[in-house]
């Protein structure tokens, strides 16, 4: 299978790029997925400026999400990024036969695994809403790892509206995968209802502190002790409160010092 002869010799040159954003690292690693171990700089640097290389739309690489994202970038300048991003250890090149292939690095895969489970979460939510459980054949045979990472993400989500899909999903896998998948339904069928109500308070609980925080601690401890009890019918301390957030700006709810009833305080 592999010939011999001379192997296909490459030079790497960076063109003088001192550093590179997180996300066009993010950007090339993705590009290169689709030809580890059976492509090189040269074709990724074609998928990136979205080239219609024949060979390219023969291997579908038209395909890739980041098909044409560096459009209008001269080929020089996408290739001297993917060297850059060889000289750091992100790729490497990998001789097969006569040909420089690229392979990732642990760091680079490390970095496009991540950008894969969160493509791949995604297309699953969208496959839940849309009710195209099939999405789920995908996912079988791909990476352990990756769809490992990809489960720890959709028990994160706390999205119990994945159940019935990855009901579908389970019914098709592996054992390991399959006993991965269960523990995550088991999760978010915890989950309690309305998780986005429940965190939106937390949000605007947070934004309530903060600004109660802003006060100097002196006038807060005054203001603490300055508050109006129906039942006392006097000035009161406040116990156990919890600032809110309203529109004219934030409350203290809680509990009056002497008789434990419920007592509250607008700041302005
Ligand atoms: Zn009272």
């Amino acid at each position: 299978m592999v010939k011999k002869g001379k192997q296909v010799r490459y030079e790497l040159n960076p063109n003088g790029i001192k550093s590179m954003p997180d996300n066009e690292i993010k950007t090339i690693l993705r590009g290169a997925d689709d030809l580890i171990l059976s492509g090189g700089r040269a074709m990724l640097a074609k998928i990136l400026a979205g080239s219609k290389d024949k060979k390219l739309l023969e291997l579908e690489l038209h395909h890739s999400p980041v098909y044409g994202a560096f459009k209008g970038v001269p080929q020089k300048e996408i290739l001297a990024k993917i060297d850059w991003l060889i000289l750091h250890h992100y790729l490497a090149i990998e001789y097969n036969g006569r040909l420089p292939l690229l392979v990732y690095t642990d760091n680079g895969w490390d970095i496009e695994r991540e950008t894969y489970a969160d493509e791949l979460l995604e297309k699953l939510i969208d496959a839940a809403e849309n009710r195209t459980y099939e999405f789920v054949e995908t996912l079988k045979d791909r990476n352990r790892s990756l769809i490992l990472l990809l489960l720890d993400k959709i028990a994160n989500s706390g999205n119990k509206e994945l159940i019935t899909i990855l009901d579908a999903w389970k019914s098709i896998e592996y054992k390991k995968v399959r006993t991965r998948i269960q523990e995550v339904i088991e999760l978010l069928e915890k989950v309690e209802e309305e998780p986005e109500k429940i965190h939106n308070q937390e949000v605007i609980s947070f934004s309530a502190n903060k600004q109660w925080l802003s006060i100097p601690a002196e006038i807060r401890r005054k203001l603490e002790q300055n508050v109006w009890c129906v039942s006392c019918c006097d000035v009161v301390k406040i116990e156990r409160y919890t600032v809110k957030e309203f529109p004219t700006g934030i409350v203290l709810e809680g509990e009056c010092h002497k008789c434990g009833g419920n007592v509250a305080r607008v700041i302005d």
